[in-house]
């Protein structure tokens, strides 16, 4: 029997996904949480939420939607896992290594491990992008002071990182 979405209880263990979920026209899915991008106070970021579209065990991975508000940034960090980002919606830029990127609308952006990535919208428009992440995966580091420094003796990186 197919479990209807009045079945579900949220302490319950996940149950899969049906098969098709529509979109509603607005980056929403249904049976889809928006989720805060991470607890208040963790890390710094402005205007991130997350919604987890796809996973399942047997994939070892999951397909995210994060959606950036105007003039809002995801934390610079980094870590050992790796993302795989196509952006879905408007425009922004992202911080690769040391290097700003200016996104477009299906760009893609590969974020190889312990390299510092920071992604921002724009002022006028909000910044949403797909991103694939491990399933299991490390905790994401935030840059030391001596590491900020480092990155800020670029002046285009220094003028674009949030923190
Ligand atoms: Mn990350």
């Amino acid at each position: 029997m197919t479990p209807t979405a009045d079945e579900h209880h949220p302490n319950e263990p996940t149950e899969a996904p049906a098969p098709h979920r529509r979109h509603d026209g607005a980056y929403r899915w249904e049976q889809v949480e928006l989720l805060a991008y991470k607890a208040e106070g963790t890390a710094p970021f402005r205007d991130v939420t997350r919604q987890v579209l796809i996973e399942r065990p047997e994939l070892g991975c999951q397909l995210r939607y994060f959606e950036v508000a105007p003039g809002g940034h995801s934390t610079l960090e980094r870590h050992e896992h790796v993302h795989g980002v196509m952006v879905l919606r408007g425009r922004g830029a992202c911080l690769v290594r040391d290097t700003v990127i200016e996104l477009a609308t299906n760009d893609l952006v590969t974020v190889p491990p312990m390299t510092w990535h920071q992604f921002r919208a724009g002022d006028e428009e909000p910044l949403g992008f797909l991103c694939m992440v491990n399933a299991e995966r490390d905790r994401p580091i935030l840059p030391t002071d001596e590491e900020l420094a480092d990155l800020r003796r670029d002046p285009v990186v220094a003028a674009f990182i949030r923190t």
